[in-house]
This record gives structure tokens, C-alpha cells and sequence, in this order.
């Protein structure tokens, strides 16, 4: 249907019907009560210190689980809620979720850590965004220090001033951010030096190439060198091999978060991994 309208010149309201579409609003409507009906979860997944290769911290990664639709990954419904606003409840669900369970891990170890969160395009425009956030943290009674929040590259760029208040504001808040996916959104670090960040995320696309994309490699250096020089820490996303892992810490890459340490797993699992880690310290 839409491609028969394409040829008579109405393409451009072909999106629209795709938008419509009846799959589309089956996901959606299931997507809008996914909360309620407790579909929604969060996996860990930790970020290590490459030199003492210690778990500091850990992101937060949501999934979706449908009765019928199965086990849905973020790419896969993340735009959609994007584009129907859903990330709004969903965004704040992730963020207390996140919040409430950091608390819990604090109460039963002695390594306190941050728990990083997203934000996408959509939540970061949301004009009660710093009081939702404030509130989170009253009633998970978590310290905000031990927030963390990525915020993509692109998504600071898409409206710098807007984002540099923001930012300002978190940080006055003691919530750190976290620049995600960099290298990807073409816009400079010395540009960035603007914004108060406590870290930046090497985009996985770059870290998938170390050692043997010579570009790739010319790039993470680049990266590592310039975040340094703006008092930044550094963390490679995707970290998969050993190869990574020692051009990182070669280059002075801070910390790693990849399948080659762990993939995301569960809270309980992530907590009696740091149960070892507490005990490991101990002795
Ligand atoms: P991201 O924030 O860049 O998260 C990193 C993604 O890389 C995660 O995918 C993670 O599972 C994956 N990953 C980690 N290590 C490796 C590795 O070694 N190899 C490979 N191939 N992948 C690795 P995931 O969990 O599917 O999340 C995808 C994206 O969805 C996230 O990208 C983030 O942008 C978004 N997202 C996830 N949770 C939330 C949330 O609570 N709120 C919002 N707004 N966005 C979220
Ligand atoms: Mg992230
Ligand atoms: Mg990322
Ligand atoms: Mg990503």
C-alpha cells in the first residue's frame, strides 16, 4: 500500500502508515502496559579497573519480557518508546529500579558503587527531569554520587546549550555523567571540554577493531589521550579479547565493560559477584 502511494507522489506520508501499521500498534499497546504487568527488568553488567581488573561499577541495561512476544532487547523497543513517549515512565521505571537495587547491594557489602543508568533524547527534554530524579533518590535513599547517567554523544549535541545546563545541574546534584557511544557523533572532545563529564565511553564500533584496524586503533588512542588532557576517566565499551584489553591498558584506557569480563547478568548474580570481590578483598 504504501509503495503504490509512493509512486503516485505521496510517499511522504508513507512513514505515517508504516507507523500504524498493526504490528506496530500491538507492540506498542504491549509496550504501554509492560510496566504494570511487571515484564520489565534490569540486567548488570560490571565495568572493570584495568589494572587492578576490580569491578567499580556497573550499568544498567533493560530488558523486556513478553509472555508472548519472548525476550525483547533494548534496540528493539527502545525507539519505539522514544517515538511514543513511553520512554518517559519507562525511563524513570529504569532509573529507580537502578537506584533501589544500588541501595540494596550497599546494605549487605563494604564497596560502595556507582550504578550508571541511560538517558536518551526524549528523557534529557523533559522539563521534570532533575526533580523526578531528585525524588528517586529520596525514596531509594541512595547518595547521588552513586548515579551515574550515560548520555550519548549525539544526544548532548542535538541541543549543546539545553544539555550544558543540564549537565551543570546534575553535577551540582553530585550525579556524575557519563558520555556514551563517543567517537560516533563526529563532535570534538575539546568541545566537550565545556560540559562537566566524569567519564567517556568508547563507542564498541572502535574497540571491536583494536589491535588490527589500524584506525580503530589510531582512534581509541586519540580518544584516551584527548579525555585525559580534559581530566576525564576513559572506559572501553565491548571490550571482547585479550588483545583489547592489554592495547587498552597499553594506551592507558582506565576501565573496560565487555563480554570478555562479563556479559550483563542478572542482580543477584551481579551481587554475589560482588560478595567474591568484598571477600577477595579481605584476605
Ligand atoms: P549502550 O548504553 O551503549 O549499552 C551497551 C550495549 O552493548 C548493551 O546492549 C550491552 O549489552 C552491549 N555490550 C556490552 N558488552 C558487549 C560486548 O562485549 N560485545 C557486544 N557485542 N555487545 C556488548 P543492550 O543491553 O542491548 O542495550 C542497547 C542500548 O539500549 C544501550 O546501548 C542503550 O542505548 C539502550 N538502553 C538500554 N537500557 C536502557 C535504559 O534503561 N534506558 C534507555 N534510555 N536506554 C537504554
Ligand atoms: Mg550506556
Ligand atoms: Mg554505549
Ligand atoms: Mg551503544
Amino acid at each position: 500500500r504504501a509503495k503504490e502511494l509512493g509512486r503516485n507522489n505521496f510517499c511522504y506520508y508513507s512513514p505515517e502508515l508504516n507507523r500504524h501499521s498493526t504490528e506496530r500498534l500491538i507492540m506498542e499497546f504491549a509496550l504501554s502496559t509492560a510496566i504494570q504487568n511487571a515484564q520489565l527488568f534490569l540486567l548488570y553488567q560490571p565495568k572493570v579497573d584495568l589494572l587492578t581488573n576490580r569491578i567499580t561499577g556497573m550499568e544498567a541495561l533493560l530488558r523486556w519480557r513478553h509472555p508472548t512476544l519472548g525476550l525483547i532487547a533494548p534496540d528493539k523497543f527502545i525507539p519505539l518508546a522514544e517515538e511514543t513517549g513511553l520512554i518517559i515512565p519507562i525511563g524513570y521505571w529504569a532509573i529507580r529500579e537502578a537506584c533501589a537495587q544500588n541501595r540494596k547491594w550497599q546494605d549487605y557489602n563494604t564497596t560502595r558503587l556507582r550504578v550508571a543508568v541511560n538517558l536518551s533524547l526524549r528523557q534529557l527534554n523533559d522539563s521534570s527531569l532533575i526533580e523526578n530524579i531528585r525524588a528517586i533518590l529520596d525514596e531509594t535513599d541512595l547518595d547521588p554520587r552513586y548515579l551515574e547517567l550515560e548520555i550519548t554523544e549525539t544526544a548532548v549535541m542535538s541541543n549543546p546549550d539545553k544539555a550544558s545546563a543540564l549537565l551543570n545541574e546534575l553535577r551540582a546534584m553530585n550525579i556524575s555523567v557519563a558520555i556514551d557511544d563517543f567517537g560516533t557523533g563526529y563532535s570534538s572532545l575539546a568541545y566537550l571540554k565545556q560540559f562537566p563529564i566524569r567519564a567517556v565511553k568508547i563507542d564498541r564500533s572502535f574497540v571491536q577493531g583494536i589491535p588490527a584496524n589500524h584506525d580503530d586503533s589510531a582512534i581509541t588512542k586519540a580518544i584516551i589521550n584527548l579525555a585525559h588532557s580534559l581530566e576525564c576517566s576513559v572506559i572501553a565499551e565491548g571490550a571482547e579479547t585479550q588483545q583489547q584489553y592489554d592495547f587498552l591498558r597499553d594506551h592507558d584506557c582506565d576501565s573496560v565493560q565487555g563480554y570478555y569480563f562479563s556479559e550483563p547478568m542478572s542482580a543477584d548474580s551481579f551481587g554475589d559477584l560482588l560478595r567474591t570481590q568484598t571477600t577477595l578483598t579481605m584476605h
